[in-house]
């Protein structure tokens, strides 16, 4: 089957990478419908049910992206949702093709498609991830709200490649989470503390 020209999107805005690795660049994202893994923290709730938001056009939202580019975006952020429920070969293709870079935001529930550039991997204790991603993944980013987090952020590293980057980020106002992620990271020499500064910002 051939990939979709269409996928359901939630909405695109140009703005500055929040989170991870890259956090503090200037980033297009591209926020995708639809998502099954269903974490009780997720603070995109919205974006869930598919049939909330309409489909668009690959090739407009790469459009959408080149201009992002013009005005300062150094990448393109595919998030969700989880984007992976979605086949993203033609996205990244055309993404290339204009000669953007391109971000993957997923959870690694579902098999990879499409040719990122950057993989974050955001694994769930209640729905792990695939092997294929934890090894593909650029950027492991364990969200942490109690003790058993650290653990599985742990096994979850110990299946990652040896140049992954390697954060733990806090629960969004988790005061057992900023406790635990700092211990952890000022012991662990691989580990780097992530902060979702977008949301103490004020930013999209
Ligand atoms: S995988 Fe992401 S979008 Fe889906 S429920 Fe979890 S945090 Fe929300």
């Amino acid at each position: 089957m051939s990939p979709p020209d269409s996928l359901p999107v939630v909405e695109t805005f140009h703005s500055l990478q929040g989170e991870g690795h890259h956090c503090g660049r200037s980033a297009f994202f591209i926020r995708l419908a639809g998502c099954k893994v269903g974490c009780t923290w997720c603070d995109t709730k919205h974006s869930w049910p598919l049939e909330n938001h309409p489909r668009r056009n690959i090739d407009a939202l790469a459009q959408e992206a080149v201009e992002a580019a013009r005005n300062g975006a150094a990448f393109t952020v595919i998030t969700g949702g989880e984007p992976l429920h979605h086949d993203l070969s033609r996205l990244t293709d055309v993404l290339a093709e204009h000669g953007n870079e391109t971000h993957l935001e997923t959870s690694g529930v579902d098999r990879l498609s499409g040719s990122p550039d950057w993989i974050t991997l955001s694994p769930k204790r209640h729905c792990p991830p695939r092997r294929e991603l934890l090894q593909r993944c650029d950027e492991l980013k364990v969200i942490v709200h109690e003790l058993d987090d650290l653990s599985f952020a742990e096994e979850m590293a110990s299946q990652t490649s040896p140049g992954t980057v390697l954060l733990l980020q806090p629960g969004w106002q988790s005061e057992d989470g900023q406790r635990l992620s700092i211990e952890h990271v000022r012991c662990q020499r691989r580990w780097k503390l992530g902060l979702q500064t977008h949301k103490w910002l004020g930013l999209r």
